[in-house]
């Protein structure tokens, strides 16, 4: 297996005094070249176990160049914080132009200036609650495009079309701004995979590193709805993640506490994947028990 070089991406000066370093791990040589980094919320750790594994298989074969930055936001990792820690901001809201803190603001225009000329970006997340592998995209990816064979070798259930205020001020919007091909992805939440999951996940990634081309067909994309709950109650849920649903489904159920009896039915409003769920606690009125993916487009 070749070595991979280093090649820094950051050096950034604080104004709280010291400096702060990013590198990215290269591979290969040559176009197209595929930048991989993950963290850019520093509390989703699911993307550095994937390529944690993916660096472990190897990346011989791979097309071109891979860059992979795996710590992008290394305060938020180091003290496992979703914002940017000295001065606040989320680094995924911070490409639009104006970023809330001084660090957030300036390592946005430091991952900006690598990624720009990628043939390929693809930003590793994760939600907080029980999911499924989505795939996030700006616009749909051409049909025989870089960016459409990696992503149906990604392994997604779901691959959703992200607009409005979702998107505003991320990486991914940017990218499509600048016609850079992106995708984000969203996994489950690390502490929720199995070993078994991270392997499927780096020999997907592995897979897209090295498609030439889109022989696969895309999962199933669209949108996505929120369901709220209609009372206050221990969330119950009937359906697992990943799981197709049709209209008039009983997705879960609201129970009070005190008498153990059921106080709200949740019923889907329209077909589609079950995205993600919230975590079984007890809800209040209003409070967003799942999303459901609606589309079923994508081939
Ligand atoms: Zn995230």
């Amino acid at each position: 297996m070749r070595e991979a070089s280093d090649v820094p991406w950051a050096r950034l000066e604080l104004a709280e005094g010291g400096r702060l370093e990013g590198t990215a791990l290269r591979w290969g040589r040559g176009e197209p070249r595929t930048v991989v980094l993950a963290g850019l919320h520093g509390d989703e750790t699911t993307g550095l176990y994937v390529l944690r594994r993916l660096v472990e298989d190897g990346l011989d074969g791979v097309l071109g160049t891979v860059d992979v930055l795996p710590v992008t936001n290394p305060l938020g990792l180091l003290m496992q914080r979703r914002d940017v820690p000295v001065g606040g901001g989320n680094l995924n809201r911070a490409f639009g132009g104006a970023a809330e803190g001084a660090l957030c603001g300036a390592t946005a225009e430091a991952l900006l200036a690598f990624v720009r000329g990628a043939t390929l970006v693809v930003d590793l997340h994760a939600w907080e609650t029980p999911s499924c592998v989505v795939g996030v995209v700006h616009e749909v990816p051409p049909p025989g495009s870089r960016a459409r064979a990696a992503l149906a070798q990604m392994g997604c259930d779901y691959v959703w079309k992200v607009a409005g205020a979702a998107a505003s001020g991320t990486l991914g919007e940017r990218l499509a701004a600048e016609a850079v091909a992106t995708f984000a992805m969203e996994y489950p939440p690390a502490w929720l995979c199995a070993p078994i999951d991270f392997e499927r996940w780096a020999r997907c990634l592995g897979r897209a590193l090295r498609t030439h081309q889109d022989a696969r067909p895309l999962p199933p994309m669209g949108g996505r709805l929120p369901v709220a709950a209609p009372a206050a109650g221990l969330f119950d849920p009937l359906v697992a993640v990943g799981e197709r649903v049709k209209p008039g489904q009983h997705l879960a159920r609201l129970v009070g506490a005190a008498r153990l009896a059921e106080t709200a039915r949740v019923v889907a409003s329209c077909a589609g994947i079950v995205m993600h769920l919230e975590n079984r606690r007890f809800v209040q009125p209003g409070d967003v028990l799942a999303f459901v993916g609606t589309g079923d487009g994508g081939a």
